[in-house]
């Protein structure tokens, strides 16, 4: 955990531009695309999607948008 203490329920989903982000962990998420019944794994340094992991390979501070939604869900910055 991260020690702020949010107000972000489990399995609420919580839209983000053209993304869905339901929190399933302190740290984790299902994020999915709203034109899209793609669900992707992702957590606050990860991500199931092929952008993040050929992009991360070169860079591996790399965060996708799915990353960067959950982020913004759980108020980490
Ligand atoms: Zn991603």
């Amino acid at each position: 955990m991260s020690g702020k203490n949010l107000p972000v329920k489990l399995f609420e989903p919580y839209p983000v531009g053209d993304l869905v982000v339901y929190v399933t962990g302190p740290d984790r998420g299902a994020v999915v695309e709203a034109d899209c019944r793609w669900e992707l794994t992702t957590t606050l340094d990860s991500c199931d999607c092929c952008t993040f992991r050929w992009r991360s390979r070169r860079d591996p501070s790399f965060k996708c948008r799915h990353i960067t939604a959950l982020r913004q869900v759980l108020g980490v910055d």
